[in-house]
Parts: C-alpha cells; structure tokens; sequence
C-alpha cells in the first residue's frame, strides 16, 4: 500500500539537513508521497527504512520492458486511473501476430509491413511495435524457424514469443535473447518449468490464467520462483471481458496496492472482422492494456489506433505545442509569402505540410497560443490583432522580407483590418480557412 507524507517523514532521519533538495524532511516526504522525487536523493536515510520506503515508493505497476535500443518497448509504472489525475506513462505497444505454420514468404511479408508501418504525426514516430510470434504448429523446430526469419529480416523489432511447451520455450527465447523478447505462455501447469527458462535467459515472462483469482495465484508463485518481471493475461477475449479485468486489475494494483496483480497487461484482439478487431484493440488502448496483439497489419486500422494511443497518452493538462518562431518551409527567397497561424501542434505540422504541399517556398510565423488552434485562441483572446501585431514586431521579419504582407488564416479574416491599423505599411491578406486549400491558394497568387 502507498504510504502518506506523514507516513514516509515519520521514517526518514527528521534532521532538516537540505542535502535532499528540500527545505525540510517533511517537505521531502511529501514529495515522496506524490511519487515527484526518489528517495536516492536523501543520503543518510537508514537501510530499514530504505527497504521500507523502497517498496511502498515503487510504481504499483511494475515498470518492464522487451526489445532493445531504439525500439525497447517500455511497459507499466503507471499510477493513476484516469489520465485527468496524471499522464499516462508508458504508451501501449501494438504487435501483431505470425504464427509458425505461415509460410517463409507469408512470415517475411508481414515482418516487412511492420517494418513499413513507422508514420510520423505531430512530429512522433508512430509505428506497430513488435511482433508476435505463436506456435500454431505445437512443433519446436517450426517455432525457431520462424523466429529466425523474423530476426533475419527485423532484428531490432522487439518480440514475443507465445508457446507453452517450456523445451520450445527454451530453445526459441535461446535465438532472441540479446533483443529481450517476452516469453508468454506461462500457465497453472507449466509455471515452474516457463519461470526457469525466464530466469536462466534473464527475460520477462507472459503469464495466463483464467480469471483473475488464478491470475494473482500464478503470478505470486512465479515471483516466488525468481521471476519478477511478468506481463499478465487474465484470460479476457470479449470486449466485456476485457474491460471488466483490466479496469479491475488497474484498481487492485493502483487503489488497493495488490502487487500480485501489479503488472502490464496483455490483451489479444484478433478477430477476422477488421472493424471489430480495431474496436477490441481501441478498448484496450483507452483502458489499460500495455500491448494489445493484432492479426495484421492495415494502414487504416493503424491510423485510427495510432491516433487514439496518441491522444491517450499525451498530457491532457498541457497542449501539444511547438515553440513560437519564424519558420522556413523550403527555401523561402524575400519575397516569399509569409503565413501566420498559432503554435498548437496539429495545427503547425498541418499547416506546415499543406504549404510543402503546394512547392511553393514560405514562411510560417507560429505564434504562442499555449497551443490552442486558430479558432479557439481568437476566442480565448490569445490570437487577437494587438498579439499578431506584437508577435510580427519583434520577431524582426521585415529586416528579412522585401514585401510586407501578412497572411492570415480564413477563420480570423475578421483580424485583417484592425492588424492593418497596428502593424502601419503592412498588407494583410486573408488566406484560406481550411488548411487544405492552402497548396491552391499559394500557386494561384
Ligand atoms: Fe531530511 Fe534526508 Fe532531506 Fe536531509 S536529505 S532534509 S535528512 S530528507
């Protein structure tokens, strides 16, 4: 269970030394409590009260990854239930799924759209993350044929390797383990010999049970093992299901402190309807699934789970912005065209491609509006004609433009004149209001 400020202070050595950061112990506590500092930062705190502050200060979802380098897949240390309290922390990852009776081709095929699935969105590389290799074919040496295509073909994408026979196991999980590949497939009867393999290769293991009784049973044996390092299926396929145990596991570890059940979860969401496997697969990105397995890979289907993990996972308390500046799109000469917009995200990357779009060299001025769009910032006062006029002042633009216009977006057409009164000898042009009719709107001056 998490422990109060006052709970944590009463533990620490209580002589206000600073050497912490912190004006007071007390202080220091109560960051503790909030999981804002770690407790590395106090040097005199004693061995007893380490380990007992240790463990009540560890995220209740234990962190664990797979993969390596670039692509190393970081899953839990989530703390909240719901991303208004806090971010979420760690992204949930896709894989999709190869089985071991798929033939050499069908095998590198898929291993390349994985490859070719990396899109960039608001200025993130999105891409599925990892691949999903199950024995289908119940035969070891199928299992490690396939294993290695995909190697061969993608050594840097993350696996998880999915049997329950441990021989199997072994011998496949043996090929991958400098790329730390999750081993699932531990369950009630083969937990001893799955949490050895595990162990010996230093790997994390998938743990299944079903229900979630079962599940925290298993897991509480594996750890006893040795093994600490799990990823967890309670056995949940239906959308009910699904989001019945995960949002029950996510309490139990975050509200009761259940350690047994304090692990990233895995949810499978292959269905041979596209639609409804990208509706299974969204369930799992809105309510805690740490990876979420696919059947293929569809550029469609990507782009609606891409975009919703996105905006899952990004702050809700701060907008996504870009830093106010002159930008150059191309190579503008002076007497390029000048565009102006506001700084959130969306909006610039955007705007910024349409103006590639229309290969005409140009400059975009993003200005601060604490990442609101065009419209919401005018309404909110923050993208007003004394700001624009302001902004467009003291970035010193006109020392580097032959042609003083200013070219502002459609929706704010109601700014023209009264930026004309505040900026003297600028021309003001009112631009489109859709960012798609930018590319026309340029070539046609
Ligand atoms: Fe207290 Fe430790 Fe911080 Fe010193 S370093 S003020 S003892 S918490």
């Amino acid at each position: 269970m998490a422990l109060s400020g006052v709970e944590i202070f009463k533990l620490l050595p209580k002589t206000n030394c600073k050497k912490c950061g912190h004006p007071t112990c007390l202080a220091f506590a109560m960051k503790l409590a909030q999981r804002q500092v770690s407790l590395d930062l106090c040097p005199d705190v004693s061995e007893e009260a380490k380990q007992k502050l240790g463990e009540a200060s560890a995220p209740p979802i234990r962190p664990v990854s797979i993969g390596s380098g670039d692509r190393l897949i970081k899953m839990g240390e989530e703390t909240v239930l719901f991303r208004h309290e806090k971010k979420f922390i760690n992204p949930c990852a896709f894989a999709v799924e190869i089985k071991d009776t798929q033939s050499h081709e069908e095998i590198e095929s898929i291993t390349q759209e994985v490859i070719d699935s990396e899109i960039e969105r608001v200025g993130q590389r999105l891409r599925i993350d990892a691949i999903f290799v199950s024995n289908a074919s119940g035969d070891g040496a199928k299992l490690q044929e396939a294993v290695n295509i995909v190697l061969k073909k993608a050594p840097q994408v993350p696996l998880i390797i999915h049997t329950e026979d441990p021989t199997s196991a072994e011998g496949a999980a043996k090929i991958a383990k400098d790329n730390r590949p999750l081993l699932f497939g531990a369950n009630e009867a083969n937990a001893e010999a799955m949490a050895k393999v595990a162990k010996d290769l230093k790997i994390p293991l998938g743990v299944n049970a079903k229900g979630l009784e079962a599940l925290s049973a298993l897991t509480d044996k594996i750890k006893s093992l040795g093994v600490e390092d799990m990823v967890i299926d309670s056995g949940a396929r239906t959308a009910k299901e699904i989001l019945a145990d995960n949002t029950c596991i996510r309490r139990a570890a975050i509200k009761k402190g259940i350690k047994a059940l304090g692990y990233p979860i895995i949810t499978f969401a292959q269905r041979s309807d596209a639609m409804l496997e990208t509706m299974i697969a969204s369930l799992g990105v809105a309510k805690y699934s740490s990876i979420v397995v696919l059947s293929s890979v569809q550029k469609w289907k990507s782009l609606v789970l891409f975009t919703l993990r996105q905006n899952i996972y990004t702050d809700p308390q701060v907008p996504m912005q870009v830093e106010q500046k002159i930008y150059k799109v191309g190579e503008p000469g002076q007497d390029a065209p000048l565009m102006i917009t506001t700084n959130f995200s969306l909006t610039y990357f955007i705007v910024t491609g349409e103006i590639e779009n229309s290969k005409v060299p140009a400059r975009l001025a993003v200005m601060d509006s604490e990442g609101l769009s065009v419209l919401t910032a005018w309404a909110a006062g923050k993208f007003t004609a004394s700001k624009i006029a302001a902004f467009i002042q003291e970035s010193g633009i006109e020392n580097e433009i032959s042609n003083k216009e200013l070219i502002i977006p459609g929706y704010v057409a109601i700014l023209s004149g009264a930026i004309e009164d505040k900026l003297p000898g600028w021309k003001i042009t009112v631009g489109p209001r859709e960012a798609n009719a930018i590319p026309t709107f340029l070539k046609t001056r």
